[in-house]
């Protein structure tokens, strides 16, 4: 199957007079005609399900397309993005461990990093993006467990260099992370530049219609555990809250990085997406890979406006030959990026708010990356809790204006951002 037509048929195949769209198993827990059947699904000896909180039928179909979406081997939801970011890194590292992540990211992962999962122990080496070969070395420890980046990082809209790093970390025996949020499968599939672990924050493009928060991790099934044996024991070495199951060894490359994150943290964590949610993206993922189209064609035409305006100080959008980023955009993402520009007004911060309060097609909220054309000043809001010194970091300057545009018709989109441009004069 094509892309487009995964979008629409992975995952559920329909028997002959079952339901034609994914059934939504709304319920908590699965009957069994014995214990015993029910005793060997808690042993992980044979497959099925038992209580929602670790699998769902719904959850897992929508789970399958994604997976199909990204070319992987294994997948699973979870009830956000930060949860999939949390579970994809707390899989690999935990106390005493180290991580190498990009600075380029969404801040709230950012937080989780530097702050939450810091408090846990475990530590995290930043590096930009477009650091030296020397920089990025120097960057990993003896205890390095992965490296992190976002394909399309949000909201600075860097554009990672996937191969790169994916070289670095297989040279140092670790896996590669990736963040696909804002490219989307459609538009890159990180897998197929080496990356070996894919998140996702499924609320942006892939439901992309202000209706689910949720997430999804995917496995490429590549990487070789039991290869580096000594750096992830938690893969390759029995798990005696499991009954003493060694992952890597029952369930391959393919299956041990995912039916660990979730016998062991979705088991302890619970962050479950329900399935009337999950049927939701489902209805999101069968349309994306036209929306993504269109946005990725009013994000084109909007720059292209934004970046002959007058009033208009700066910007940044991997679609135009002026950005940094053009080159290896083409690259990765042949057929287009994203809806998501950033621009600073000519005048600041003030001008940024003034130019906002104008706005009448495109609404001010905290998301981005759906069908509502949307904008948002990160430094006050999203990024509020970064200094200067991390903003700069993050490729966010205190003039920057993230504006995500939407599937509606781009004139009407156009005409609004001219007049409240116009207004900062
Ligand atoms: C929004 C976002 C997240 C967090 O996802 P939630 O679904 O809001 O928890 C993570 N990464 C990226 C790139 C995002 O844009």
């Amino acid at each position: 199957m094509k892309l487009e037509t995964k979008c629409i048929q992975a995952g559920y195949e329909p028997k002959n007079g079952e339901s034609r769209m994914i059934p939504i198993i709304q319920s908590t827990t699965f009957k069994y005609d014995t214990g015993e059947d029910m005793g060997k699904l808690f042993d992980l000896e044979a497959s099925g399900y038992f209580y929602t909180r670790l699998q769902n039928p719904t959850n897992d179909m929508v789970a399958a397309k994604i997976t199909a979406l990204e070319g992987g081997t294994a997948g699973m939801l979870t009830s956000s993005g930060q949860a999939a970011n949390f579970y994809a890194v707390f899989n690999l590292a935990g106390c005493g461990d180290h991580v190498v992540a990009s600075t380029a990211i969404y801040g709230g992962t950012f937080n989780l990093f530097s702050v939450t999962m810091k408090r846990m122990g475990i530590e995290f080496t930043f590096v930009d993006p477009d650091c030296s070969d020397e920089e990025l070395e120097a960057a990993f420890k003896e205890n390095t467990k992965c490296v992190f980046g976002e394909t399309i990082a949000n909201p600075a809209l860097t554009v990672f260099d996937i191969e790169r790093f994916a070289k670095a970390a297989h040279d140092h025996g670790v896996p590669l992370i990736i963040d696909n949020t804002f490219a989307t499968p459609v538009n890159c599939r990180p897998f197929e530049w080496g990356a070996d672990i894919v998140t996702h924050s499924t609320t942006k493009y892939m439901d992309g219609h202000d209706a689910t928060v949720g997430g999804a991790i995917i496995d490429s099934g590549r990487f070789d555990w039991m290869a580096h044996k000594d750096k992830f024991p938690g893969l390759t070495t029995p798990d005696d809250s499991y009954h003493g199951v060694t992952y890597a060894e029952r369930f391959g490359n393919e299956g041990a990085f995912i039916t660990k994150a979730t016998a062991q943290l979705m088991r302890d964590f619970g962050s479950i997406p329900s399935p009337m949610n999950a049927y939701l993206l489902n209805l999101g993922l069968e349309s994306l890979a036209v929306r993504m189209q269109r946005h990725c064609e009013n994000g084109q035409k909007a720059a292209e406006f934004l970046e002959s305006d007058p009033h208009v100080a700066w910007i940044n959008y991997p679609g135009l030959p002026s950005s940094r980023y053009y080159e290896r955009a083409k690259k990765y993402m042949p057929n287009g990026t994203c809806g998501v520009i950033s621009f600073g007004v000519k005048g600041g911060r003030k001008a940024a708010e003034t130019f906002m309060s104008h706005l009448k097609v495109a609404m001010i909220a905290t998301h981005v990356a759906d069908a509502h054309t949307c904008v948002l000043h990160p430094a006050s809001t999203t990024h509020r809790q970064m200094n200067d010194e991390e903003l700069a970091a993050a490729g966010v300057s205190p003039d920057l204006v993230r504006l995500s545009v939407g599937i509606e018709n781009i004139d009407d989109i156009i005409e609004d951002l001219k007049q409240a441009l116009k207004a900062t004069e």
